[in-house]
């Protein structure tokens, strides 16, 4: 297999404001970031020790994919994306790793809200529908089977975005309100059921269903909301095949639906410093591959 990049170290050339799970945050300038995706996964909260190789471009172009086909069909829509291109202060010598993993962004306050929407029922969702009834607290129609879309369209349920080392918590929108504002809480919530219907029907007419997402948003300079970071890919998406779809059950998934099963079964889930078998970071290879290529149309 491919070496995959888990860290990336642009030798000085630009200043490092932060790592998150998965993406390294360059400054470019005090307006511009540079956003490259390592070929780091996690899993419940936890990094793996070894990567999966390639995953960083793919997620960087499933992203640059999805920004062009939203601000298609919503010309209006604001995103962080700039270009693909590599700034003059990136060395010969470093481009070609960073080439197609990395992206120019605009640099904003992220929204300390993670703004999901789900179409179907299904995860955590369906765990505790199962127990109460509700989802992120809110009463949805009784009957409802596993993997079912919500009779009344999508919902927004968003989570609070947990500090590094600590776990997101689903929340009631009204506890999005009570910590963003009514303006902006009202806002991104829109957008993100927006965004999703168009990704959902877009996605569908290629054989896949998007059952739910994240998306984040940022406030730019003159307090707009822009939609920021990756977008519709596998890590921040649960995508179904569409052939197989079927209620009642759960669904053979294109994300790291496998790596988690694997995970349990080994006693696994939550442990740090956990390094895949080959033949696990191959077959989630596989399954970051077709989706992408099913959503993108794309080959690498
Ligand atoms: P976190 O818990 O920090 O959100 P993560 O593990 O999901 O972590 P990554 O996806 O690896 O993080 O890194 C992306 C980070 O960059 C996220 O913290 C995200 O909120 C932030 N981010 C995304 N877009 C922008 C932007 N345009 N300006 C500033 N920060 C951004
Ligand atoms: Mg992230």
């Amino acid at each position: 297999m491919a070496q995959a990049l888990t860290t990336t170290d642009l030798q000085g050339a630009l200043p490092l404001v932060a790592r998150g799970k998965v993406r390294d945050l360059y400054e470019i300038d005090d307006k511009t970031l540079l956003f490259v995706a390592s070929d780091r996964i996690s899993a419940y909260d936890v990094i793996m020790e070894n990567g999966i190789p390639n995953k960083g471009v793919l997620l960087t172009l499933c992203t640059q994919t999805w920004f062009k086909a939203l601000k298609e069909a919503n010309p209006s829509l604001r995103t962080h994306f700039i270009t693909l291109d590599l700034p003059p202060q990136i060395p010969e010598s470093l481009r070609p790793v960073l080439q197609n993993r990395s992206m120019q962004v605009r640099k904003l306050r992220i929204l300390p809200i993670e703004a999901i929407v789900r179409g179907y029922i299904t995860g955590s969702a369906w765990n505790e529908y199962k127990k109460s009834g509700t989802v992120h607290g809110i009463k949805v129609p009784a009957g409802l089977q596993e993997s079912q879309a919500f009779p009344d369209g999508p919902i927004y349920t968003p989570s609070t975005k947990a500090e590094q080392g600590e776990h997101d918590e689903n929340i009631h929108p009204d506890q999005a309100v009570a910590i963003l504002g009514e303006r902006y809480a009202s806002t991104i919530a829109k957008m993100a059921i927006d965004l999703y219907k168009t990704a959902h029907e877009y996605a569908l007419a290629r054989g896949v269903i998007i059952a739910d997402t994240k998306f984040e948003f940022g406030v730019d300079e003159d307090g707009e909301v822009v939609l920021a970071d990756e977008v519709l890919t596998p890590d921040s998406s649960r995508f179904w095949p569409k052939d197989s779809y079927a209620v009642g059950r759960g669904q053979a998934s294109f994300d790291k639906q496998f790596l988690r099963d694997w995970l349990v079964s080994e006693g696994l889930k939550g442990k740090e410093g956990v390094r895949m078998p080959d033949d696990i970071a191959l077959k989630t290879a596989e399954k970051y591959q077709e989706a992408w290529e099913k959503i993108t149309g794309g080959k690498i």
